[in-house]
């Protein structure tokens, strides 16, 4: 059998050649890093799990018209997905203050914001992904007035989706950040949600507790990760078992 070909290695996940033209293999490792990669550890089926969460949401998002790269689980820890051409940019969507919001405004972590607020942060490992603002995103090129003007609008769509979601479930979603790629048809481009969204990428907040069910449960050692993620995958039904179906939602009055 031949060796497929990888294309990408990141912290969290390594993107594979897919079957056909277009299309790429993304596979959800166990690895978790923070602090730019400073903090690494495995965690035991922490990858399953994002693999199943990342589905969820990405086809939750594909059935109401909001275009994301997924396509279908292949198992475990595999997805197929859409080729895109990533932009440099990770949107960032927040509904409550918290982390570096918090920490950069002074604003107490947990302080409602008036509106959500989306910010843009250049992807850039070397420089810790400052965030930016849209003067710089056009004038340096990374994206069009246009294109801004989508993601702004995909990223708050992506919003009201996840809240609504999560609120169901009695999670809070604090804030989140996604990757946003580029698909050519003909003459047009359009662009779509990739990467992943998970509770690797999103803060979750339990509604009634406040527990953290995401990753600072890492960032800040409060805990059990995989605890965190597999309470966020059991209320949300998407639960692995043993025979590869899984639960169903438990809605939360
Ligand atoms: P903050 O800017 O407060 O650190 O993060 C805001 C939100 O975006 C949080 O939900 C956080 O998990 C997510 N986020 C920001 N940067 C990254 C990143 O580089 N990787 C991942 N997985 N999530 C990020």
């Amino acid at each position: 059998m031949a060796r497929r070909r990888m294309v990408y290695e990141g912290k969290a996940k390594i993107l594979y050649e897919g079957p056909e033209p277009g299309t790429l293999i993304q596979f959800f490792k166990d690895d978790t890093t923070a602090g730019n990669g400073e903090k690494h550890e495995m965690i035991d089926g922490k990858g399953v799990l994002n693999n199943r969460l990342s589905e969820h949401f990405m086809s939750g998002l594909n059935a109401i018209g909001v275009p994301t790269h997924f396509i279908k689980r292949l198992n475990m820890r595999e997805q197929l997905v859409r080729a895109v051409e990533i932009i440099p940019l990770e949107v960032v969507v927040r509904n409550v203050a918290a982390g570096s919001m918090s920490k950069r405004l002074g604003i107490e972590e947990g302080s409602p914001l008036p509106r959500p607020i989306v910010e843009f942060y250049y992807k850039n490992d070397d420089l810790g992904d400052p965030l930016v603002t849209e003067e710089h995103i056009i004038a340096f090129g990374w994206a069009t007035q246009q294109d801004l003007d989508d993601m702004v609008a995909l990223a708050l769509r992506v919003n009201d989706f996840m809240s609504g979601m999560m609120m169901g479930v009695g999670i809070k979603l604090v804030d989140f950040k996604i990757e946003i790629g580029r698909v050519y048809e003909g003459d047009f481009q359009r662009l779509i949600v990739a990467d992943e969204i998970s509770p690797d990428s999103c803060r979750l907040w339990d509604l009634k507790t406040g527990e953290k069910l995401d990753k600072d449960v890492f960032r800040r050692d409060l805990g059990s990760v995989s605890d965190a993620y597999t309470e966020v995958a059991k209320r949300l039904g998407v639960m692995p078992r043993q025979n590869g179906s899984t639960t169903g939602p438990k809605l939360v009055h």
